[in-house]
């Protein structure tokens, strides 16, 4: 039994399996990224390099979880909670190796501003000019992720970097809060925080920002695309 069938069998106690299930280890993800591909017949679990020297007990929570999204289920186990516990601390301790003038200058103005100049520097990534994702920050590889859009020099376009830094840096700082096999990211808690922005209309500006962005898009490319919040 290799170490997918044996998360599937410890998650499904008598379901049979009618899939061959594998794992694979790639160095194409950012650190201990993971995701799953399925055929009907297989389902082939790709890790990132990193997940080869964490203890099997952490890994079986990662493919139990990534099971329930295949199957659209929800539960908790033992090595899901170790795994979260996992996830959660094993970013503050991962190197800091990326970094671009423009998002260090956002990071140390938003860390200055709304967390006393104590929040540690993560990784610091531009993204492609996504409408769709203005924002990520993945917890394992401590990188925070920012849509090129928001590359811009003028000063509107720095507030609203700053602003989706802070909500970026956010997640670093709060991680994220499990309840009944279910994670929570943008709890209350963390959206009273999000209006400590200094800039009350932040939100209308940003809609107003990626609307006029979009329509400059839709000229150059007449293609439709989908409006969507992070
Ligand atoms: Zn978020």
């Amino acid at each position: 039994m290799n170490i997918a069938e044996r998360a599937y069998s410890e998650l499904f106690p008598g379901r049979s399996l009618n899939k061959t299930l594998a794992v694979k280890y790639s160095r194409a993800f950012n650190a201990y990224n993971a995701n799953v591909k399925y055929t009907p017949f297989s389902m082939t679990f790709r890790l990132s390099y990193e997940w080869k020297k964490v203890s099997d007990e952490i890994k079986i929570g990662l493919l139990q979880l990534l099971l329930l999204k295949a199957c659209n289920e929800k539960k908790r186990t033992l090595n899901i909670d170790l795994y979260e516990r996992f996830i959660k601390s094993v970013g503050d301790y991962a190197a800091v190796t990326e970094c671009d003038p423009v998002l260090e200058e956002s990071y140390a103005r938003v860390n200055e501003k709304y967390f006393y100049g104590m929040l540690d520097k993560p990784n610091l990534r531009w993204g492609g000019q996504s409408f769709s994702k203005l924002g990520t920050y993945e917890y394992g590889a401590n990188m925070v992720t920012i849509s090129s859009i928001f590359s811009g020099e003028d000063e509107k376009a720095k507030e609203l970097l700053d602003y989706i830094m802070y909500h970026e840096l956010l997640h670093k700082k709060h991680k994220f809060h499990t309840k009944n096999g279910r994670s929570f990211h943008h709890t209350k808690h963390f959206r009273n925080k999000e209006k400590e922005f200094d800039n009350p209309h932040i939100e209308e500006d940003l809609k107003k920002f990626l609307g006029k962005k979009r329509f400059v898009r839709v000229f150059s490319r007449p293609k439709k695309r989908k409006f969507l919040w992070f």
